[in-house]
């Protein structure tokens, strides 16, 4: 089991600073979703799902992620746009890839 570490997150904003900024912007985004509505759900198929801490193992089958609910790839002006972003598990997430999937649990 890995966990998110620190030092890996060093390295990646040493040398990917895109993929850095990324990664902020979405952890960023998942704790101000938690601070607002206090217990996270897939918007796809509304499984419970944590926010991941620093340091901590990752528990991939509730980690929460960060969904572009129109796609990177498809628009990828829209890549730190928080309207476009959806909470998300794991499992939904790679599944979805760069389609477009209508949410059935959205947050209010
Ligand atoms: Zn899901």
């Amino acid at each position: 089991m890995t966990a998110l570490n620190i030092h890996i997150l060093l390295k990646i904003k040493k040398y990917h600073a895109k993929r850095y900024k990324s990664i902020v912007f979405n952890m960023l985004f998942l704790r101000r979703m938690k601070k607002k509505y206090g217990t996270l759900h897939c918007v796809y198929c509304n499984c419970y799902v944590q926010v991941m801490k620093l340091g901590e193992p990752l528990k991939r089958s509730i980690m929460a992620t960060v969904d572009h609910y129109l796609p990177k790839a498809t628009h990828p002006e829209l890549e730190f746009d928080e309207s476009n972003l959806r909470v998300c598990c794991d499992k939904c997430n790679a599944k979805k890839g760069s389609k477009i999937w209508q949410e059935k649990y959205p947050y209010p």
